[in-house]
């Protein structure tokens, strides 16, 4: 029985089906998880990458934008260690370590995944497994990414603490997640207007667990130790589900254009963008 993250209660109400399964909201702190139950140390991301190719354009060439954008605030001038968990194929860890100044390290919890990085990309640093049981020292790294992990983690709590060992105190976790009632509420429209067909992207249930907005990342992040939680905006991934179309790009960018002017004629209360969120262990 899927429960809230938060209250552990079952008091929820059903706001969206998505090929036969729930997506709930607690009826006590508003928290959107999907019914879906899937086993906490799930693997099997990667298992198979039948079209390489597109798999290459879609985890490499269309992150591009963001991690430059990423690299260009946090990385360059500076030096250190990062770390990122949930590397999936392994290319963030292969150009964060390409940048001046940086020793780059990643985990992934899938073989194919992390096959991938240590033969195509010869990454040395990578790791395969939990993070709770690799064996970094303690007071280690100086940024912990994590692109598109935590929304796929029934049980986020203790990779979070686990990272918040691993940083130094001046380190900071930088997570990107998809914006919950932002997806809710284009999956509504896409479902109104076109029916629901198979093939196409909603909320992906059964991979997205749990989806937050501002209140609620907060909250996993402050209860999981952090102390300051600051948000940001970086360029959306340039792709849409792997496939490149010139004009649904082109959308994408318009769109995190107006969050960003959103954001900024709202004082910061209007976030309809993706959530990028920098975590600091000590404020
Ligand atoms: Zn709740």
């Amino acid at each position: 029985m899927a429960e809230c993250l938060f209250c552990k209660t079952s008091e929820k109400k059903v706001v969206f089906r998505e090929f036969g399964i729930d997506y709930l909201r607690c009826r006590n702190c508003g928290h959107l998880f999907s019914s879906f139950e899937r086993d906490a140390d799930y693997d099997g991301y990667f298992e198979s990458i039948e079209n390489e190719v597109e798999a290459i354009e879609y985890w490499n060439i269309s992150h591009n934008k963001m991690y430059d954008a990423f690299a260009k605030k946090y990385m360059i001038g500076r030096k250190g260690r990062i770390l990122d968990v949930g590397a999936g194929l392994g290319f963030f860890v292969k150009f964060a370590g390409e940048i001046k100044g940086w020793e780059s390290f990643g985990v992934e919890i899938s073989k194919g995944g992390y096959n991938f990085g240590k033969e195509k990309l010869k990454l040395k640093n990578f790791f395969c497994g939990k993070l709770e049981k690799t064996n970094f020292e303690d007071n280690s790294f100086d940024i912990i990414t994590m692109w598109d992990v935590v929304e796929h983690l029934s049980k986020p709590h203790s990779i979070l603490q686990k990272s918040i060992n691993l940083l130094k105190d001046g380190g900071f976790l930088f997570l990107h997640t998809p914006n919950g009632e932002v997806q809710l509420l284009k999956s509504k429209i896409k479902k109104l207007f076109f029916g629901e067909k198979e093939g196409k992207h909603y909320l992906e249930a059964r991979d997205h667990l749990n989806l937050y907005k501002k209140s609620t990342i907060t909250r996993l992040l402050k209860e999981s130790g952090f102390e300051t939680i600051e948000f940001v905006h970086l360029p959306p991934i340039q792709s849409v589900a792997g496939k490149s179309d010139y004009i649904k790009v082109l959308a994408k960018n318009l769109w995190w254009r107006t969050s960003q002017v959103l954001y900024f004629l709202t004082f910061k209360k209007m976030n309809i963008d993706n959530l990028f969120v920098l975590a600091k262990k000590i404020s």
